[in-house]
């Protein structure tokens, strides 16, 4: 039984995270997606609560979700990998711009504990260019992003970008 966790801030989760997630669940038993808080990121724009809530519904989109969770973590990732006896961690590289810090972070994660290893899933073609923040950037000024996100989570970003203008 191998278990994979898939971390980051999903804030909001994108069709870029969905096929990540999606792809990873046909390579291990169990992928635990792990809506994390990122200190680089302190300031996520939606809650832990409506980010899990938003992966959660997108996950009603896939057709093999069944070994898929979700769950949050505020420490280490090292601690809650052990805690779930994980095997490894899984990361999606867009392109170079991503792999510098992520090669680092899977260093430093070895690092900590010589169980984590990392493994990087090349972003699809399609995703490569899509990420939360130009997400919100596009919402925020009326755009359309139903191509980029779960149309279940659409109305939840227009309508909160709405009450904090
Ligand atoms: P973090 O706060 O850790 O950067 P993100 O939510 O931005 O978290 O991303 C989580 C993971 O998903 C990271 O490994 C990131 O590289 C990957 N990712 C983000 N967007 C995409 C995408 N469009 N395609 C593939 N992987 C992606």
């Amino acid at each position: 039984m191998k278990t994979a966790i898939y971390p980051g801030s999903f804030d909001p989760i994108t069709y870029g995270h969905l096929d990540i997630m999606s792809r990873a669940a046909k390579l291990f038993d169990k992928v635990i997606v792990l809506v994390s808080y990122n200190p680089a990121k302190p300031n996520c724009f939606f809650s832990l609560e409506e980010r899990i809530e938003f992966v959660k519904r997108a996950l009603g989109e896939l057709k093999n979700s069944e070994n898929i969770e979700v769950d949050s973590h505020d420490g280490l990732l090292v601690d809650y990998f052990k805690k779930r006896e994980a095997d490894v961690i899984i990361k999606g590289l867009r392109a170079m711009s991503d792999f510098e810090a992520e090669f680092q972070m899977a260093l430093v994660n070895k690092d900590l504990f010589y169980k984590a290893e990392t493994i990087f899933l090349a972003a699809d073609v399609t995703g490569t260019f899509l990420s939360s923040s130009m997400v919100k950037q596009i919402a925020a000024f009326g755009g359309d992003v139903s191509a980029f996100v779960p149309h279940t989570i659409i109305t939840d970003i227009t309508s909160k970008l709405e009450i904090k203008k």
